[in-house]
């Protein structure tokens, strides 16, 4: 493209809607990004420490690294926020956010790109770096360019944009006496001295090396188990915590133990992880769902068959119980289970032996039954579905697994564990979950809990762009309401209102509501959504918890 006559930025008004200060919970958002609002003095004694502590050196390596996260990041929004712009206007989001961002003045000299060979060579001029200003503060005048979390966003937000490696260097630097920053850009190959300048941005320690290595052969890990793996065991709640704890009790213990949850909290992980760490660990694990049975078969595949025992029984075939024998027979969605077949299996789990259909002699199992249900079971023996005495027999031992509504904490480390074991699954990398959607994850009710979960993330890692970040309309397809204020174009901030406001007020009109029964009528709506959990309803509608207890109080007082 033309390099001599540079057309002028663009406006940066579509960058400044991506801005939203949710003051009410403490947040700053970009787009999908949490942001802070420091204080320079703050950040330069940050700055200032470091070079005390760790040297010149390594500051100058720790900040560039710092910066050229920053700059993936905001790289992430450029295509996102133009789609249909010119390159140069695109590419133009980094320069722009960056002085959005307080960073520095940038002024475009020159800038030519090659989009199909991968190719881009750009000249910047700085003005009010915040390191110069800070650098030459504390220390006066220099010999070095001192702009490094500046140069770090530069050449990760070109190598972010490119999806190859791209190096800013400056060429001069303000704190050498000139009279601004200029920097230059160009891929990783066209510096001679590339290489050099690169290991700036590689992470040095050995310690870090170790992580790096210990990260690589975690997704070795994660590559290798079984799919049924994925999302295993992890937590730290407070209610996880409690049900690991039963679990791990029980484990060494031949006690008949009985999960109960909602749909797709894990209780077959739960089976799996007691199996695991229970002295039967290595003989087979067997799981039979109930419910995925048809009635008629359900007891000889059960209990087994002998020849000709029904139609269709060709030859004698052993029974789940005692393929598990020595081992565990997981029985999912035990309600389901009928008449008859709670009768045989009351009677297996007294005398310990199986009787196949059609046999007239019993065989001795050895066998640990875990059942889980995610029906109340009582409610069960109230309506005479389901035996009283089996019940009995079944729940010595419950473990009640909590919702993914309930283990908030837990959302996180599950989602990303999740994420590496989907990019390994489909072979394709991301750069994670995005602040938004993590937030927008922790808002969720979850009615199909850690299922529905993990069904989420592989649909997210499939719609992300590689090397980019899972961001929250990639999970949802409706996004939560925005947070409630916003940076207008004269720099103010004001209330970020929806824009069919006018559609709502007539709406209210039409129907005569006031607006304290819209305010009764949110929060109730906010609260059934989020099944009852207040912390969660508080944190859809942008409340704290004690502003939505007051105010249910005065809803009820009403
Ligand atoms: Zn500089």
């Amino acid at each position: 493209m033309a390099t001599d006559n540079l057309p002028p930025l663009p406006s940066d008004a579509d960058l400044r809607r991506l801005i939203h200060f949710s003051a009410g919970d403490g947040r700053i958002w970009l787009a999908g990004h949490r942001m802070v609002l420091l204080h320079l003095g703050g950040l330069a004694n940050l700055r200032k420490e470091l070079m005390q502590t760790i040297g010149v050196e390594q500051t100058r390596r720790v900040l560039k690294r710092a910066g050229y996260e920053s700059g993936v990041r905001d790289a992430t929004l450029a295509r996102q926020v133009r789609p249909n712009a010119t390159p140069f206007e695109q590419f133009a989001v980094g320069p722009q956010l960056h002085m959005l961002e307080g960073a520095v003045q940038v002024t475009p000299e020159f800038c030519d790109f090659d989009l199909e060979a991968g190719k881009h060579h750009g000249i910047f001029r700085w003005d009010h770096s915040w390191e110069v200003e800070s650098h030459v503060r504390d220390f006066g005048p220099q010999t070095e360019p001192v702009c490094w979390m500046l140069i770090g966003y530069a050449s990760g937000f070109t190598t972010a944009f490119f999806g190859k490696q791209f190096l800013y260097r400056e060429i001069q630097c303000a704190a050498c006496g000139h009279d601004s920053c200029r920097i230059e850009g160009r891929p990783l190959e066209d510096w001679p001295d590339g290489e050099q300048l690169m290991e700036d941005y590689q992470a040095d320690s050995l310690l870090v090396r170790m992580e790096d290595l210990q990260a690589d052969l975690e997704s070795l890990r994660v590559s290798l188990a079984p799919s049924d793996d994925l999302g295993e065991l992890i937590g730290r709640s407070k209610s996880f915590d409690k049900a690991i704890e039963l679990l791990r009790k029980a484990a060494g213990t031949q006690v008949t133990v009985l999960l109960t949850g909602e749909t797709g909290v894990g209780k077959e992980r739960f089976a799996r992880t007691l199996h695991a760490m229970s002295p039967r660990a290595s003989k087979p694990f067997v799981a039979v769902n109930c419910a995925a049975l048809p009635h008629e078969l359900i007891e000889s595949e059960l209990f087994g068959a002998e020849k000709g025992a029904f139609t269709g029984a060709g030859a004698a075939r052993p029974g789940r119980f005692e393929r598990a024998d020595g081992g565990t027979l997981f029985l999912d969605e035990l309600g389901e289970l009928p008449p008859s077949a709670q009768a045989k299996l009351l009677r297996v789990l007294q005398t310990g032996e199986v009787e196949r259909l059609g046999a007239t002699a019993t065989r001795k199992v050895d066998v640990r039954v875990v059942a889980a249900t995610n029906v109340d079971l009582e409610a069960a023996v109230e309506a005479g579905r389901f035996r009283r005495d089996l019940m009995y027999r079944l729940n010595v031992y419950p473990i009640g697994i909590p919702p993914l509504r309930d283990r908030i904490e837990d959302i996180e480390p599950l989602a990303n564990h999740m994420l590496q074991a989907f990019m390994a699954l489909h072979n394709k990398r991301v750069a994670g979950i995005s602040d938004r959607a993590l937030d927008a994850m922790r808002n969720y009710p979850w009615p199909g809990n850690v299922r529905e979960l993990e069904n989420l993330i592989e649909r997210g890692l499939i719609i992300t762009p590689a090397g980019q970040m899972v961001d929250v309309d990639d999970l949802f397809a409706v996004a939560p309401t925005p947070p409630p204020v916003t940076l207008s174009e004269s720099g103010e901030l004001k209330q970020a209102l929806p824009a069919d406001l006018d559609t709502l007020f007539d709406e209210l009109q039409k129907r005569g509501l006031s607006l304290d029964a819209l305010e009764d009528g949110l929060i109730q709506q906010a609260v059934d959504r989020a099944g009852g959990n207040l912390s969660a309803a508080a944190r859809a509608l942008g409340l704290t918890r004690p502003q939505l207890s007051y105010r249910l109080q005065r809803i009820r007082e009403r």
